[in-house]
């Protein structure tokens, strides 16, 4: 980094005025306390802010819907029936896909089942699934589901990627071992992009590299990935990835997921697939009593028609990201997560340790900051002080500057109050 950092709330101001999108902080609405503060916010991981813009969007579908009914289809300002492309380009952008490999629908653990079903099929001596150890666990439980239903045991089918003793982070030759050792009785990987305990950002380019050299299918889960750092879905090569829009997409809790089918299966008949009307050549649907004819690529995995108000949330979001750009949020959050880090060594302790890569290239905005002799009293403390953060068992506090809305000045005032609860 260039800059020259100094831990003081007048270099951190400075910081926010030379920030180029700093505007877009106003666009949210920020939770305060009982005098008016802005509360400090860095839970952007676990579910995005809300944009002030959402209220507007969800409010055109329910006047459209109240003026129109089912003609809303056809006839809102936004017509219903094609509503989920309006969301494709922009959302496509965020991941580096194209467009006919995205598709936004559902949520994301039903995203990854239905991958599954395309993506993972075993066979009685290829039928191995390669998780990270510290998977989120709902990719767990749906492996292990997976393995379940295709009658392997997990204990036998599940191979996890582990750090070694000692250390928190994955290691790429670990994963080349295990594919050495054990490659040809391997089916699927799937792994986390982005690690949500550790913010580790994984190589996907090199994890599909090294699964297709031993012919397994390789997915990636990318919920802490999307909208925080720029996968480039299609040029590296993995063949599904799937993701939620309530973290940092912004979207709304329990809103829909995105969901990744990479180009060179899109018109490939012979996958697995399970279907519904909306899986249906989008010209004929209507007619209701042909065979199904499947929509090439992403779209094709659609089972039904879609919750509009939840998509219009997601239009919001997306919208403005379309007008910032990943280059400018991906820059900005560089910086701020570099500040945050810098302020963190600043204070005099040996008691935490930031587990998170130090290499920018690897973690997006997340540092996971694990505190000796720690009970979940301290995570406690900072929310008594409205510095919302996360607490990982058994010692780790996640803090997720945003780029979108947190500011430089919002992390000197977090590491500040930690500095006197520590
Ligand atoms: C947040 C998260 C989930 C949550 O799954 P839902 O189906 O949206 O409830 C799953 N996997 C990972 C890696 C996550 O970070």
């Amino acid at each position: 980094m260039s800059i020259q950092f100094k831990a003081s709330l007048e270099f951190a101001k400075s910081l926010d005025q030379n920030d180029s999108i700093a505007h877009m902080r106003n666009e949210f609405h920020i939770p305060k306390d009982k005098n008016g503060n802005d509360w400090i916010y860095m839970c952007g991981n676990s579910l995005g802010l809300q944009p002030k813009s959402t209220k507007t969007y969800i409010n055109q579908e329910l006047e459209d819907w109240a003026n129109f009914g089912v003609e809303g289809h056809f006839e809102a300002k936004n017509p219903w029936m094609p509503y989920h492309e309006f969301l494709t380009e922009s959302m496509a952008k965020i991941v580096g896909a194209k467009p006919i490999e995205v598709v936004t629908m559902n949520t994301l653990t039903t995203n990854l089942h239905l991958l599954m079903v395309s993506f993972y099929q075993p066979t009685k001596t290829k039928f191995k699934i390669v998780i990270e150890s510290d998977a989120f666990p709902s990719d767990k439980y749906a492996v292990e589901s997976q393995l379940r239903f295709h009658g392997f045991d997990p204990k036998e089918g599940l191979i996890e990627w582990k750090p070694r003793d000692g250390e928190e982070l994955l290691r790429m030759e670990d994963l080349e071992n295990i594919l050495e050792v054990q490659g040809d009785e391997v089916a699927l990987l799937l792994i986390g992009g982005v690690n949500y305990y550790t913010g580790q950002y994984l190589d996907i380019k090199k994890i599909a590299e090294l699964g297709h050299a031993k012919n397994c299918m390789v997915g990636i889960d990318l919920a802490h990935g999307a909208g925080n750092i720029s996968p480039e879905l299609h040029n590296s090569g993995v063949d599904f990835a799937a993701w939620c829009t309530y973290k940092y997409l912004n979207s709304g809790p329990g809103s829909l997921a995105g969901l990744f089918v990479h180009e060179k299966h899109a018109h490939n008949k012979s996958l697995n697939k399970f279907s519904g009307w909306w899986s249906h050549n989008k010209s004929t649907r209507f007619n209701m009593r042909q065979e199904l004819d499947v929509i090439p690529g992403a779209e094709g995995y659609q089972l039904s028609n879609p919750p509009i108000l939840s998509m219009a949330a997601i239009k919001a979001s997306l919208d403005m990201f379309s007008k910032v750009g990943m280059t400018a949020l991906r820059e900005k959050s560089q910086l701020l997560t570099g500040y945050f880090e810098y302020l963190i060594h600043q204070i005099d302790t040996d008691r935490i340790r930031i587990i998170t890569p130090k290499n920018p290239k690897e973690r997006g905005c997340q540092l996971s900051i694990q505190v000796k002799n720690a009970d979940k009293n301290l995570h406690k403390q900072l929310t008594e002080n409205n510095i919302i953060t996360d607490w990982r068992e058994p010692d780790v506090i996640r803090c997720a500057p945003v780029p979108m809305y947190n500011s430089f000045e919002d992390v000197f005032r977090m590491v500040e109050k930690l500095k006197t609860l520590l």
